[in-house]
């Protein structure tokens, strides 16, 4: 994989673009994918958003996000474009695993492809040019230094911005996680002399549910969650009764799994829910416990040091036995 600063200069003449993130993508990949798309743009190049799979109500505020395409909704027109392009750009993931059924025609695709991320342990040899650094509070942050290293400070207005900070925002848990420096600080000012209405975008993302969200998330605290506490971790394992139940869209079950967080004494949160094809699993940890090893070695996943996923095709009830046990193993290994 070269250098990021290398497409710069190939970037002079326009392009025909893809964007394209992690399924179900969050605020970061969906924020920073219209960031760049608009920045993009306004350089002269053609550019599409492709998203593996549908996203939450909750990002559809979004500038330019009644304009993505749903790959799983609108196969041959995103295939049809994709045979088109030639550049590929992938963004708030490493691995073409992260982009469900995109996986094979991504893997296949002839053009020239950059990775802009901040995961652990990335596919490299699968970029032509990129950068990963898991340094980096968010890829909304890295997409900010793409555009200023690009040249573009000045091209930033004032929906570009308010991606941007939506991105930044979501993945610091609202400027609280480590990741937060004072480079994200200086850049958000930035971001806010741009007249963005960060009231607004807050709102937008974490107050625009449904009654029945609120409902449900009582209810598995209430009945769902199982604190064991010598271990210093709460996991919550939701079947699927409980999802027809409550009526649950894609982003309910966003920020469920910091909860059990906020109980003293807690490191390690993890949730389970019960998706139709597979058994969904988050993990977060508030300091020493790597939650990407632990979705890595169990899980099938990965993610970040204090934030990761995984999944699994076993039963609810399986998974909730393997992950006591390899809590155990981990934790003695430490
Ligand atoms: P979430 O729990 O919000 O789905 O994911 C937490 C973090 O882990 C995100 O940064 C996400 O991109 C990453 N992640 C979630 N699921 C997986 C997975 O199955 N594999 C890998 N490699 N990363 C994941
Ligand atoms: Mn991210």
């Amino acid at each position: 994989m070269e250098k990021i600063n290398q497409v710069f200069s190939e970037l002079s003449s326009p392009q025909v673009i893809a964007i394209t993130m992690h399924q179900k993508p969050d605020p970061d990949a969906m924020g920073s994918a219209l960031a760049l798309c608009l920045y993009l743009k306004k350089r002269g190049h053609a550019v599409t958003v492709i998203s593996p799979t549908n996203w939450a109500d909750f990002l559809k505020w979004m500038p330019g996000a009644d304009e993505v395409i749903d790959y799983e909704a609108k196969k041959s027109a995103a295939e049809a474009i994709l045979s088109g392009v030639q550049w590929l750009f992938c963004l708030d993931f490493n691995h073409f695993s992260r982009t469900r059924n995109m996986e094979t025609i991504l893997t296949n695709l002839p053009c020239k492809k950059v990775l802009i991320d901040h995961h652990r342990e990335p596919q490299t040899e699968s970029f032509n040019y990129g950068i990963s650094d898991i340094s980096k509070s968010s890829t909304a942050e890295m997409i900010y230094d793409f555009i200023v290293n690009s040249g573009g400070a000045d091209m930033i207005d004032k929906d570009i911005a308010s991606c941007l900070y939506a991105g930044v925002m979501a993945d610091t848990g609202s400027f609280r996680f480590s990741s937060t420096t004072s480079s994200v600080h200086m850049m958000v000012a930035k971001l806010k002399s741009l007249d963005i209405n960060h009231p607004h975008i807050h709102s937008a993302i974490y107050d625009n549910f449904l009654e029945n969200r609120l409902r449900f998330i009582g209810h598995v605290l209430s009945h769902r969650m199982e604190v064991l506490y010598e271990y210093n971790t709460a996991i919550i394992a939701i079947p699927k009764e409980d999802v027809l139940k409550y009526h649950l869209k894609t982003g309910d079950t966003e920020g469920l799994v910091n909860y059990p967080l906020s109980i003293k004494g807690i490191e390690m949160a993890a949730l389970l829910i019960d998706r139709d094809e597979e058994r969904k699993w988050s993990f977060r940890s508030k300091e020493t416990f790597d939650c990407n090893s632990f979705a890595r070695t169990y899980f099938q996943g990965g993610g970040h040091y204090n934030a990761s996923g995984g999944r699994s095709f076993d039963s609810v009830e399986d998974n909730v036995k393997q992950f006591k046990s390899a809590l155990k193993e981990f934790l003695s290994k430490q």
